[in-house]
């Protein structure tokens, strides 16, 4: 399924075989989540690196060729490649390399029936007994970058979720295995998203402008939208934090100063290291995380889009090919 250009459909295409070089593993595709960045990319929010492009970096596959044994089961996650050499990846930042490649982005991803990757950064899954590849699947991006934000949060015990897709009905879990209270905030009126907060063990689960029943500790915006970022640093308690989680977020409103005042704390999460993904996949079969998950035939990937960006599923939506 490619991407001719932003702001069209993704279009079924046949394409050549992908060939991979040395250091690549050539990959059967088994399943590839879908996240909130293949919309951006689908809608124009984001650049994409190249046209037309298979979207996708939550890619679980079947090593058949290349750099890695065959029949191995391996996972592909958004960053795809960095030099190594500069100073952030020297430093244990590699998502902060400013050469780094994305898949679905950079590379063709994984909403096709084959992908290559670079060895290099190709994730070794938990038991296939543990999880299946559709369930797995989410946890490559939302489960990944979000335990990222979930660390860069803090460990304060009160934590809110602003916007309960498939990164915080993932986080959710882990946070509630790590002892802290959960409070989700989604669109007002959404009380399917509200019940799916609590039935995960958030305590509380409201509109996203409520204030929360207490001030919190930290909180995690996974909803693309601005004006989230003054009502979140409104909720919570004085050295607090704010954690943006996502790629692209529409532009923040002004707030005053007091809102920031308190040595409340505002950043921002960019991509993951293999370091973050290695922790993460070890953790969740020992809480465990269990993924709520959409299947979406390889040629439906659009409708999967739709359906995302309409808030039409709980959890993750994830293409078969
Ligand atoms: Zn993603
Ligand atoms: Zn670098």
């Amino acid at each position: 399924m490619v991407l001719d250009a932003p702001g069209r459909p993704l279009r079924a295409a046949e394409l050549p075989d992908p060939v991979p070089g040395p250091g690549e593993v050539l990959l059967r595709v088994r399943a590839c989540g879908v996240c909130r960045t293949d919309l951006h990319l689908r809608d124009g929010e984001l650049e994409p690196g190249h046209l037309p492009l298979v979207l996708g970096h939550q890619i679980v596959g079947e090593a058949i060729g290349g750099d890695a044994p065959a029949g191995a089961r391996l996972g592909v996650p958004w960053l795809a490649w960095t030099d190594g050499t500069c100073a952030y990846c020297r430093g244990g930042r590699e998502n902060l390399c400013p050469n780094a490649r994305f898949t679905g982005r950079d590379a063709d991803g994984g909403f096709a029936q084959l992908a290559v990757a670079d060895a290099r950064f190709c994730l070794p899954l938990p038991p296939a007994a543990d999880y299946g590849d559709l369930d797995v699947a989410p946890l490559l991006c939302g489960g990944l970058i979000g335990h990222r934000a979930l660390r860069l949060a803090g460990d304060g015990e009160r934590l809110g979720l602003y916007g309960f897709g498939a990164a915080a009905h993932i986080i959710c879990q882990v946070a509630v295995h790590e002892g802290r209270r959960v409070f989700a905030f989604t669109r007002d009126g959404d009380d399917s998203g509200q019940a799916f907060a609590r039935e995960l063990g958030a305590e509380w689960a409201g509109a996203s402008d409520e204030p929360p029943p207490e001030p919190l500790d930290a909180a995690l915006i996974f909803a693309p939208a601005g004006a989230l970022v003054p009502l979140a640093l409104r909720a919570v308690a004085p050295g607090g934090s704010v954690v943006c989680a996502g790629i692209h977020m529409s532009d923040i409103p002004s707030f005053p100063y007091e809102l920031l005042w308190g040595e409340r704390v505002l950043r921002s999460v960019a991509n993951l290291t293999r370091a973050d993904a290695t922790a993460f996949l070890e953790l969740a079969p020992r809480i465990p995380v269990r993924t709520r998950v959409t299947r979406y035939a390889l040629a439906d990937a659009e409708r999967a889009l739709a359906d995302l960006r309409a808030g039409a599923f709980e959890g993750a939506a994830v293409v078969v090919p």
